[in-house]
């Protein structure tokens, strides 16, 4: 993403100032209240898009669908979807709003389904939302102020590097080797780590027990890649401050994210969530984006598996909870049963087992290569032994059928995505 320009900034300070109350008292707006304002803001989205982009037009008239039909939740859930690859096919001219240009606005680049790549243009004030709802995440972890440092360890920069001063941020590529991030933590005392759960489990890795206490992180968000709370409340207790996981996406900006009791709770005010029940009884997360009027996401297909509820926190927040969240579907199992074996649970499983054996295994990545063979790559440390090997091997059997191979392959480094996260749940069969 380009950096803002200073007409944006000063836009976002103002709407600092008026947005982040707006945002401040939503996470209280009951239940009811808060559908009546997430369904005004469709309608006027809907007709807009309807009205102004090439393919939502085509794409309603195709169905008979327009935006005067709208009358109720039932009638917006009949609205057909949109996939990652219609918004591909039908990027730039035929999803961006008329009269827009494209170097008018941020753009965020990542990797598409079969190494296409997807964009996503933001306006200004998806992208001030965007920001805003940024600083009340971190504030969910710990009580977040304006002279906090953040350390932001991403693939590009993030698009401001201060709030005229407030909220100060450093950037750090995630290609920087490990040890030199460990040098610029210790040097710039953060307050605010944000990263990849690879890459803190890594600089977890290679501190030492002093380095860890010298540190005094307040809060750790992480984001982008799949991890589970047994490795969170590992790393949470190695780094004494809460390690929070947040759930984003390029098309949707910030989805949900974990409150300090754990839960994640959807943002409400930013997406409108909903799920698709599968024919295998999975639930696909689907989501509109209420804010980003440039290129608007309307019942977007976001392909992850999760449960939405409404439940109650102690945290006092009333935004619809997101439970049993499971990544991309493509990295499921398939077993030559047929049966499916989530992510979630393989990732759960396998790093149970794998704290059993810290000092043996250094980092690992599991991949299905066909559906009767499964390898699990691993990095090994000076704990590793023959012993080790069987007992994994022994533990890793049970979770698939008897006609799965399981081997595991020492490597140097681990496989990554065709985007270059860690993922360590990998699939290489076709779904
Ligand atoms: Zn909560």
């Amino acid at each position: 993403m380009r950096d803002l320009t200073f007409a944006e900034r000063f836009a976002l300070l103002r709407s600092f100032v008026f947005g982040r109350r707006l945002l401040q008292h939503t996470p209280q707006y009951s239940h009811e209240r808060m559908r009546a304002w997430q369904w005004e803001r469709i309608c006027r989205l809907v007709r807009h898009a309807y009205e102004n982009v090439p393919f939502y037009t085509e794409h309603y008239r195709s169905v008979s669908f327009h935006p005067n039909d709208l009358r109720s939740w039932e009638d917006f859930h009949r609205i057909p979807l949109v996939t990652k690859d219609q918004v591909i096919a039908n990027f730039p001219e035929r999803i961006l709003a008329k009269g827009l240009k494209l170097g008018e606005l941020v753009v965020s680049r990542s990797s598409g389904s079969s190494g296409k790549v997807l964009d996503i243009a933001y306006d200004d004030r998806a992208m001030i939302v965007y920001m805003l709802a940024g600083l009340r995440l971190y504030g969910m972890g710990f009580a977040y102020r304006p002279w906090h440092r953040q350390l932001y360890i991403y693939t590009s920069p993030y698009p401001s590097k201060s709030l005229f001063g407030l909220y100060p941020l450093d950037f750090i590529s995630t290609l920087t080797p490990i040890p030199e991030i460990i040098d610029q933590i210790k040097l710039r005392r953060p307050d605010l780590l944000v990263c990849y759960p690879s890459h803190l489990k890594q600089i977890e890795q290679q501190l030492s027990d002093s380095d860890l206490s010298g540190i005094a992180l307040r809060c750790i968000s992480v984001n982008s890649e799949m991890s589970t709370q047994t490795e969170r409340d590992h790393l949470s207790r190695r780094f004494g401050c809460p390690v929070l996981d947040e759930y984003s996406s390029e098309e949707l900006t910030r989805i949900a994210a974990q409150c300090r009791c754990g839960t994640y709770h959807i943002f409400e005010d930013i997406n409108y969530m909903e799920t698709r029940l599968q024919a295998d009884g999975s639930n696909v997360l689907i989501g509109t984006n209420l804010h980003n009027y440039a290129m608007p996401m309307i019942r977007y297909e976001q392909n992850d598996l999760g449960r939405i509820e409404e439940r109650h926190c102690d945290c006092g927040w009333s935004f619809r909870v997101l439970t049993d969240l499971q990544g991309r579907r493509n990295d499921s199992f398939i077993l030559p049963s047929g049966r499916t074996i989530s992510s979630g649970f393989l990732l759960d499983a396998t790093y149970e087992v794998l704290l059993t054996y810290r000092t043996a295994v250094k980092d690992f990545c599991l991949i299905q290569k066909t559906r009767s063979e499964v390898i699990l790559e691993v990095v090994t440390g000076d704990g590793w032994t023959a012993d080790v090997r069987r007992a994994i091997e022994g533990r890793f059997g049970t979770f698939f059928e008897p006609g799965v191979r399981f081997s595991i392959a020492p490597v140097e480094l681990c496989s990554k995505t065709k985007s270059g996260k860690r993922n360590p749940i990998i699939s290489r069969i076709q779904h």
